[in-house]
């Protein structure tokens, strides 16, 4: 990758993830902003970029990066587990319809809806870590937690004709900005308890039917 590519990835062969300068600006890293706005964005993506390390295929590496097969360093009774909870988050974006007749693949976008949903659900923790049990401060009229799920969804705005959109969905092993952005919180309860939200509301979920991997 280049500097100038706004852009991030997990190599398991080097155990690395990689951050190219120009991803560590707005909207997902601001040295000014405030805390909460940048755990949700980079903070989320670099959960993101770790979670590719902890999941179906990162865990065939080991640490030094060796190709260890399956299960590799899980036991086959937490992959049992893990593909049970991640065939639900199939089930999730299969569902989204971003253009009408033409619905994501949750298959194949999979290793990356998991990064997205582990990703952020690891910087809301690290979040309140970072607090170190002192109440996040109010700032224009938004909590802690409403200005962590904002930055979230700052990252992923985004402008795409529906024919661009349809050759996305068929192609592009990550789900669309918007359902980036918007799927991934209705999994987290922190994200109920941020605003309020409740059955019936557009984005409720029930307990029942959200996914938690991590
Ligand atoms: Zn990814």
């Amino acid at each position: 990758m280049h500097p100038q590519t706004v852009n991030a990835y997990y190599n398991p062969e080097q155990n690395v993830i990689v951050f190219p300068a120009a991803i560590l600006q707005p909207p997902f890293f601001n040295a000014k902003a405030d805390d909460a706005a940048n755990y949700g964005g980079i903070g989320a993506v670099i959960g993101h970029e770790i979670s590719h390390g902890f999941d179906d295929q990162g865990s065939q590496y080991d640490g030094d990066g060796n190709l260890l097969g399956v299960p590799g360093w899980f036991t086959q009774k937490d992959l049992d587990q893990f593909k049970a909870r991640t065939q639900a988050l199939v089930g999730q974006y299969n569902a989204v319809e971003p253009v009408s007749g033409f619905h994501i693949n949750g298959e194949l976008t999979l290793g990356e809806n998991i990064a997205d949903n582990s990703g952020l659900a690891i910087a809301y923790k690290a979040y309140q870590l970072s607090l170190g049990g002192k109440k996040a401060p109010v700032i224009d009229g938004l909590t802690g937690a409403q200005r962590f799920y904002f930055g979230w969804a700052q990252v992923w705005r985004s402008k795409t004709r529906d024919s661009e959109l349809v050759v996305q969905i068929k192609s592009d092993p990550h789900s669309p900005g918007q359902t980036r952005g918007a799927l991934p919180p209705t999994n987290q309860a922190s994200f109920y308890e941020a605003f309020g939200i409740k059955p019936g509301d557009k984005m409720y979920r029930a307990p029942a039917d959200r996914v938690t991997l991590w």
